[in-house]
């Protein structure tokens, strides 16, 4: 691809938005496109956490059999809409083979290999928007009922020992000093120092964009609705108010990018991963870190705007009306660990996360097309990856020669 002087990037996201800050410091002219630039999106409702020690890939050696005990828990982490299986199927099989344990190493060292830099590429762009003092440096404690139920996670740890990432084990007494909060049905944490907590998701992406807004990118409310092609190259979108072109165009549509990459025949495996949550403005309990309760599988953030609960993978496409008994169960949830949260006055949310079976993002350029690349599918981990993916992109669009090897990230992988 020859060095690109313009690019446009479709979706305004965390991802997209990452991508445009690494472009357009790199001297390109970014225009950017998004159907609904300030509304709600992924990026605004999640969690909030960098979660920089995370190399575990999703499906794992043995997880098979948790998932008829998950599905049919009402309270359970895992559901799918009956009417959405047959869509799901080849997804799902994919999932399944991807737990294979020499695709889980492949996959822990291309997770590995975005999150080791998480940080070195989010903070010069943090300060550079003005929001460097609020990401902050708390840490997360994974909860358990009991240590018995830590030894059976071996695996996991495992794998991010092997990544060199640092951890801590906590007793009842350690666990409750730290997080006092914490009520007496568990037992056991494992503290891991790395993660950060943003304040406030929502108001990053909104710091993000206006930043990029200032700086003179150029931000359109336009629905992508098709790749321009001539001959092999892609020379810019078809949207519902004309065409724009550039000489490299960036699909960072979150959960919906894999219609566009469709129709340019390069298919994908991607899901809606739903996931659900519940902030609290006043949750009458003050929360030193993130918390994940490992065995149902949720977590409690504390945020600027309250505490954040949430969690669950819903498996029902992107139109789907959200069923809120999924946020009510994980408050209910909630309640019964941290007995002095008060649940009132919570604010719902529902969003997509962009899911492939391999747990990898689709991140560099296209296998069949010049001027075309790709930067969506991140899963349960956009935050965290969405500033190193903007700077590999940029590397790898304007300075190949030096830049990461982004193969295991290819949308080729899904077109063998
Ligand atoms: C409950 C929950 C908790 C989470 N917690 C965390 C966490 O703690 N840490 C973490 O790292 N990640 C977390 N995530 C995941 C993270 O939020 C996502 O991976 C990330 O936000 C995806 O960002 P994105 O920019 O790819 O997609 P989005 O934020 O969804 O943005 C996609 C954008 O594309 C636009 N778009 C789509 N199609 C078109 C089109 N055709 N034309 C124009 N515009 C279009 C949309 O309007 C949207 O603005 C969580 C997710 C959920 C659901």
């Amino acid at each position: 691809m020859a060095t690109p002087k313009s690019a446009i990037v479709v979706g305004a996201g965390m991802v997209g938005l990452c991508c445009a800050y690494a472009l357009h410091l790199r001297g390109v002219k970014v225009t950017v496109l998004d159907r609904d630039p300030v509304g709600d999106k992924t990026s605004y409702g999640n969690a909030g956490a960098l979660a920089i020690s995370e190399c575990v890939p999703h499906s794992l050696p043995g997880q098979i059999w948790s998932i008829p005990k998950w599905l049919i828990d009402p309270m359970g982490p895992l559901s799918i809409r009956p009417a959405h299986i047959p869509q799901l199927m080849p997804w799902l099989l994919s999932y399944l083979g991807h737990s294979r344990k020499n695709n889980v190493a492949h996959i822990a060292k291309a997770l590995h290999a975005i999150n080791s830099r998480v940080s070195a590429d989010y903070d010069p762009m943090l300060a550079n928007i003005g929001y460097g003092d609020k990401v902050r440096d708390k840490g997360c404690i994974r909860v358990y009922d009991n240590y018995e139920n830590f030894k059976l996670s071996a695996q996991e740890w495992a794998i991010r020992k092997q990544y060199g990432q640092h951890y801590e084990l906590l007793g009842e007494e350690d666990l409750r000093a730290m997080e006092p909060s914490i009520g007496k049905a568990k037992t056991f944490g494992v503290f891991q120092p790395q993660w950060r907590i943003i304040d406030d998701p929502k108001a990053l992406v909104a710091s993000l964009r206006e930043w990029l807004v200032s700086q003179g990118v150029a931000i359109f409310a336009t629905n992508a609705e098709a790749l321009i092609t001539q001959e092999k190259h892609v020379v810019g979108i078809k949207t519902s108010n004309g065409d724009y072109v550039a000489d490299v165009s960036v699909v960072a549509a979150g959960a919906w990018s894999k219609k566009l990459s469709k129709q340019v025949g390069e298919s994908c495996l991607l899901e809606s991963e739903r996931g659900y949550n519940t902030t609290l403005p006043y949750p009458n309990i003050q929360l030193n870190h993130e918390l994940l309760f490992a065995e149902q599988m949720f977590a409690v953030s504390p945020l600027s705007i309250g505490v954040r609960v949430g969690g669950a993978s819903e498996f029902a496409g992107l139109s789907a009306a959200p069923n809120f008994k999924r946020s009510d169960n994980l408050l209910a949830l909630a309640k019964r660990f941290l007995p002095e949260l008060d649940t009132q006055n919570g604010q719902q949310w529902m969003g997509h996360r962009p899911s492939t079976p391999d747990s990898l993002p689709v991140l560099g350029p296209s296998v069949k097309w010049q001027g075309l690349a790709y930067a969506f599918g991140h899963a349960h981990l956009g935050m965290t990856q969405a500033a190193t993916s903007g700077q590999m992109l940029a590397e790898v669009l304007l300075d190949p020669e030096t830049s990461t090897d982004l193969s295991a990230y290819s949308i080729g992988r899904f077109n063998e």
